[in-house]
């Protein structure tokens, strides 16, 4: 079995180790223009020459993380399966991320890490929880664990999904008809949505505005999802009290960009779930060994779907 990896920026090593001692047989190598054949693929970001000399060869491809928004630009014939990454240990870090920024935003944590810094020791006014009803957009593998963890500590917590859900203690909408209806049920919003064309630029004026009065935003989904504009200016006016942002339209976020100066935004380098080569590995290798039996396997990307 011959097994290529082609993926941009990340550092192939623990990859190539991980593979090698998990699948002795395969022929594990890094793809070069020109490479020989092979059989699967484990891709991030490849560039369309990839798919051109590959695709048509291989048995599946799997994309490293669980967002294939850098696959949609592409053009990948429809027969060859595409496989992202479930959760691979993704899920319990997006959860303990969310919780933190949650909890600072309710609990006013900034004020006082700024007042400790001035020497001032004051209280703020108790917070009700009630008044922080936190909305999660995105249901899948990384917003369910999400929403879930976050009714552990008591908050209101609704959820939006493209198709309805049920999740235990958390509120559902779903569909265009009922995201209003969602985000005028939230003050905290976190996106957790994949991006393809139905949900680029969807954190935008119209629906900053719907939030509640004194919003937070915390975006670990994807840096196309929010207008920046908007957001910086829904801030500036007050509606939008804060954000913690970790996902860019263009990373690293650029120098100069209105972003890194805005003091109520606080910034992380996409690093709120990172890859896990290990988990990944584990899960890739399973799936591999079941398409190889005939079974069929989960976690199967529609690309015209975008997700
Ligand atoms: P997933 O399991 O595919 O879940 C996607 C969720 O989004 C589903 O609930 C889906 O609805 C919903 N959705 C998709 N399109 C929608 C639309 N048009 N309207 C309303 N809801 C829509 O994906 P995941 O594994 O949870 O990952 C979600 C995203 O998180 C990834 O795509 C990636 O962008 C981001 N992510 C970021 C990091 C990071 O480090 N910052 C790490 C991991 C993932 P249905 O349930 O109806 O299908």
């Amino acid at each position: 079995m011959k097994i290529t990896f082609c993926c941009d920026d990340t550092w192939p090593d623990p990859w190539l180790k991980g593979l090698r001692e998990t699948l002795p047989g395969a022929e594990v190598s890094i793809w070069e223009p020109g490479a020989p054949q092979a059989d699967y693929a484990l891709v991030w970001a490849p560039p369309q020459q990839f798919i051109d000399e590959q695709a048509a060869g291989l048995k599946a491809m799997f994309n490293i993380g669980a967002g294939v928004d850098a696959l949609l630009p592409l053009t990948i014939p429809a027969a060859l399966p595409v496989y992202r990454l479930e959760d691979a240990g993704m899920s319990v870090q997006m959860a303990e991320y969310v919780c933190q920024a949650v909890i600072r935003f309710f609990r006013g944590l900034d004020a006082y890490e700024a007042d400790m810094a001035r020497g001032v020791w004051q209280h703020q006014r108790n917070p009700r929880r009630a008044e922080y009803p936190v909305g999660v957009m995105g249901l899948g593998k990384m917003g369910a664990r999400v929403a879930q963890a976050l009714t552990v500590f008591d908050y209101t917590v609704n959820g939006w999904s493209r198709s309805p859900r049920e999740l235990d203690g958390v509120t559902c909408f779903s569909g265009m008809e009922q995201l209003d209806d969602f985000l005028a049920s939230t003050r905290i919003l976190v996106n957790l949505l994949p991006l393809h064309a139905e949900t680029e630029n969807i954190i935008n004026a119209r629906t900053l505005g719907l939030l509640q009065s004194g919003a937070y935003v915390i975006n670990v989904g994807r840096g196309g999802h929010v207008v920046d504009a908007d957001l910086i200016a829904q801030i500036e006016s007050g509606h939008v009290s804060g954000a913690m942002l970790d996902v860019f339209r263009e990373e690293p976020l650029p120098a100069g960009h209105p972003f890194w100066t805005q003091e109520k935004i606080i910034l992380t380098p996409h690093t709120s779930a990172r890859t896990l080569a290990r988990d990944s590995i584990a899960q890739i290798v399973g799936k591999v060994a079941a398409l190889s039996r005939g079974e069929s396997v989960t976690g199967r990307v529609d690309l015209g779907r975008g997700y």
